[in-house]
């Protein structure tokens, strides 16, 4: 664990206008300074520039919540990478399970925006996880480890640097059901193992595995202490200064 980065990231969905994102950031900046951990805050597209200047000179780092795989083109309504690194986002969450679950995103199309969001320059936080069903069928690490493996498709053990995975089970999300710190860390181990038989150990032990799925002020301290928990993917509890740094403090 010493030998990798907690990070914290907060995924603001679609949340906050202009004016509250500022307020936000304003509020959060003096509580996380001096984090031992990275610290991110993934916005939507319509906060990022507000977001850039709030958090310059800080330890805040900004992310986009997604981007398309192409470089540019006829896809209305959509956002490429490169757009995004153009302004100095830095991030950039894919694969979230409700973009798989509301907007067809599959493992093939995350596996492209990976790609495009790495020859982008973008930091990756990407979302793998299971369904409720697919736990109580005993699956959940076949999903796992097939979401994982097909969205780390044609990435070299170079550009796996630059990618964060953040296991989050769809049943934990916005739910308040939060997994055991024994299931996130299970679960974690074992994305771990999937990843040293591609890259190899060396690089599984320095990957960033984040557990993401209602976690808050009141769990965070037991999940962050498991041994393969590497920090975690913040929803509505990134939505509260108080809150996230609470959460920033136990990583
Ligand atoms: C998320 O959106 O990635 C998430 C984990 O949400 P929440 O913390 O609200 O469950």
């Amino acid at each position: 664990k010493t030998l990798r980065k907690a990070v914290i990231a907060g995924n603001w969905k679609m949340n906050k206008n202009r004016k509250e994102a500022k307020a936000l950031i304003e509020e959060m900046k003096p509580l996380v300074a001096g984090a031992d951990c990275g610290v991110v805050i993934c916005v939507p597209y319509t906060n990022l520039e507000t977001a850039l200047q709030a958090t310059e000179g800080t330890n805040i780092k900004v992310g986009a919540e997604n981007c398309h795989w192409a470089k540019s083109g006829a896809f209305t309504g959509e956002i490429s990478a490169d757009m995004l690194t153009e302004m100095g986002v830095e991030y950039v969450v894919i694969g979230h399970s409700e973009r798989r679950q509301y907007f067809g995103e599959t493992d093939a199309t995350v596996n492209q925006r990976v790609r495009a969001a790495l020859d982008a320059g973008l930091n990756v936080i990407l979302c793998v996880g299971e369904l409720l069903e697919q736990r109580e069928q005993g699956i959940t690490e076949e999903v796992c480890g097939m979401q994982t493996k097909v969205a780390l498709g044609g990435v070299s053990k170079e550009e796996l640097k630059k990618i964060i995975i953040a296991y989050e089970p769809v049943w934990a999300i916005g739910t308040g059901k939060t997994a055991t710190a024994q299931q996130a860390n299970e679960v974690n181990h074992y994305i771990r193992t999937v990843v040293g038989g591609l890259y190899g150990q060396d690089a599984a032990d320095a990957m960033t595995i984040q557990y993401g799925g209602s976690m808050n002020a009141g769990n965070a301290e037991e999940l962050l202490a498991q041994p393969d928990v590497d920090g975690g993917l913040i929803g509505g509890a990134s939505l509260k200064a108080a809150d996230f740094s609470v959460i920033v403090k136990a990583a």
